[in-house]
């Protein structure tokens, strides 16, 4: 099977293939044509990033890789991969407040049954 180098990530892509599976750039047929603008990424947010940071910090690191990608692929115009690291990045984000909301309902049920 053919395949040549992503020109975003560098590494290889599957000739067949339309879209880098590593980062999200078009390769396939609309590689001449210049992204256009589309706006902001409705998948990024900073929002969640920001609630990582406070309340676990190093949650925010795949968080902030995530969003990245997500707006690499927005730019591309991948819509679908745009979503699905929008997505994965949220996930990261919302981990700590989780995490944190499970050791408070843990303590308040030790405290509870008096431990
Ligand atoms: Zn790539």
């Amino acid at each position: 099977m053919a395949a040549r180098n992503c020109p975003s990530c560098g590494r290889l892509v599957a000739a067949s293939l339309e879209f880098c599976p590593h980062c999200g750039y078009r390769v396939g047929a609309m590689q001449a044509a210049a992204p256009q603008f589309r706006g902001p990424n409705p998948h990024n947010s900073i929002f969640w990033i920001v609630m990582a940071v406070l309340f676990c910090w190093p949650f925010a690191i795949p968080s902030v890789i995530y969003y990245n990608k997500s707006d690499n692929a927005w730019n591309v115009g991948n819509e679908e991969l745009a979503r699905h690291y929008g997505d994965k990045g949220k996930r990261w984000g919302r981990a700590p407040l989780s995490i944190c909301l499970i050791i408070i309902g843990i303590l308040l049920l030790a405290m509870a049954l008096g431990l």
